[in-house]
């Protein structure tokens, strides 16, 4: 097979019409405007590359850069949307210099303009793409793979820019614009295929990592709360709980609302909710280290301690519901008081299963809502025999 500009024009178009319709389709479904930039951009380097394939055979008359010109818009659509989906700001310079682009288009494709446009037009390029290169460096936080992987293929793909425009200025350089058999043309069409199919990939593997990322997220939040639910704890649990031991006690802390429906019934649900917002608020505020902190559902939440002693649970459980009584007093009123049942198990060996140990804790918050709410139940398993402390 001979890689020819025409059979490789031929699969830069195929590709780059493939890339923007499967963009496109990931647009359908994800809906990220990112993607509507990259797709657009594929879309122009296929219809650029169909107009270089016809021009070469003959079949249509339009200038030389014009092609050209279309794969510098192809790369500021790409900037668009690594913009976009960085969430970064582009200066005004940057829609100025497309601008400037279009009215250069119009220049003749004879020396001694061929080169200076030439030479302008891989500079834009290389600076588009490093420009969107570096707005993928990591700002703090890291980087997704995807990300991570597109960041590393614009550098790339800009540099090797960088290399053309080069050799193109640098003295005892000739570059036969004119025709197209030139080894630097070969190779660049070569390079454009490569970096259709990377950049592609890497795009939708960038959306995909984000998008995957935010579905774990979604799914192990309780939405009201932002606290991990049940099953998020079940899965986050057992790497804490494989630790304890008699030197790292563990404890769990089941709490219920005291009288909580009252609050619905006289101020709504909506009150309801924000009283259950803030416990989950104080809960966040409380919570040490390495600790987790899930809602089980209604009005009962639970913290997991890894390492606790007895005197910290008693301390925790006592400062949440301090807090808590002075913040539902204050804002609601109701006949019964709006207080917090804790119950709380602490261990010194790995427990059977988290489904125990909520059971466990479950029976000290029953024993607290039966002997009249309003109390912290803390059943010590951590030395011989076992002593239900009511600390008040
Ligand atoms: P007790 O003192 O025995 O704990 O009684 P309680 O009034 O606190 O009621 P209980 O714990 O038995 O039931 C919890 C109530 O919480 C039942 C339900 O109406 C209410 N609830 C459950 N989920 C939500 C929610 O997401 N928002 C609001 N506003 N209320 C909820
Ligand atoms: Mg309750």
């Amino acid at each position: 097979m001979t890689l020819d500009p025409p059979t490789m024009l031929t699969i830069s178009v195929a590709l780059a019409a493939a890339a923007a319709l499967y963009l496109a389709v990931e647009w359908g479904t994800v809906r990220e405007r990112s993607l509507l930039f990259w797709s657009a951009g594929f879309a122009t380097i296929t219809v650029g590359s169909t107009l270089a394939l016809l021009r070469m055979s003959g079949l249509l008359l339009i200038g030389v850069w014009f092609a050209n010109g279309l794969l510098v818009v192809a790369h500021w659509l790409f900037l668009l949307g690594v913009a976009r989906f960085t969430e970064a700001r582009l200066s005004k310079a940057w829609y100025l210099i497309f601008v400037a682009w279009g009215a250069l288009l119009l220049l003749p494709g004879e020396p001694p303009w061929s080169k200076a446009v030439f030479v302008l037009n891989s500079s834009l390029v290389a600076l588009l793409s490093i420009r969107a290169s570096f707005l993928l460096r990591p700002h703090g936080k890291s980087l997704s793979v995807g990300a991570v992987q597109l960041r590393y293929v614009l550098l790339v793909h800009g540099l090797f820019y960088v290399a053309k425009v080069l050799t193109a200025i640098v003295p005892g350089t000739l570059i036969d614009l004119a025709s197209l058999g030139g080894a630097i043309i070969q190779i660049s069409l070569v390079e454009g295929a490569m970096a259709i199919m990377l950049i592609a990939l890497s795009m939708t593997g960038t959306e995909r990592y984000r998008r995957e990322k935010r579905i774990a997220r979604l799914a192990a939040r309780d939405p009201l709360t932002a606290l991990y639910n049940r099953r998020a704890l079940e899965v986050r649990a057992p790497r804490l709980l494989e630790e304890v031991s008699s030197a790292r006690p563990g404890a769990l802390l089941l709490i219920d609302i005291d009288n909580f429906k009252l609050v619905n019934d006289l101020h709504g649900h909506i009150a309801g909710d924000r009283l259950l917002i803030a416990l989950s608020e104080m809960i966040r505020a409380h919570l040490p280290e390495g600790a987790l902190a899930a809602r089980l559902g209604g009005d009962e939440f639970v913290i997991l301690l890894g390492d606790a002693a007895n005197e910290r649970v008693v301390a925790l459980g006592s400062n949440l519901r301090e807090q808590f009584q002075q913040t539902a007093t204050e804002g609601f009123a109701t006949p019964e008081p709006v207080t917090l049942s804790i119950g709380a198990h602490l261990f010194d060996q790995p427990p059977a299963s988290l489904a125990a140990l909520i059971e466990q804790s479950d029976a000290a918050l029953y024993a607290s809502k039966r002997g009249g709410r309003d109390s912290l139940r803390v059943v010590d398993r951590t030395r011989a025999g076992s002593e239900a402390l009511p600390a008040r």
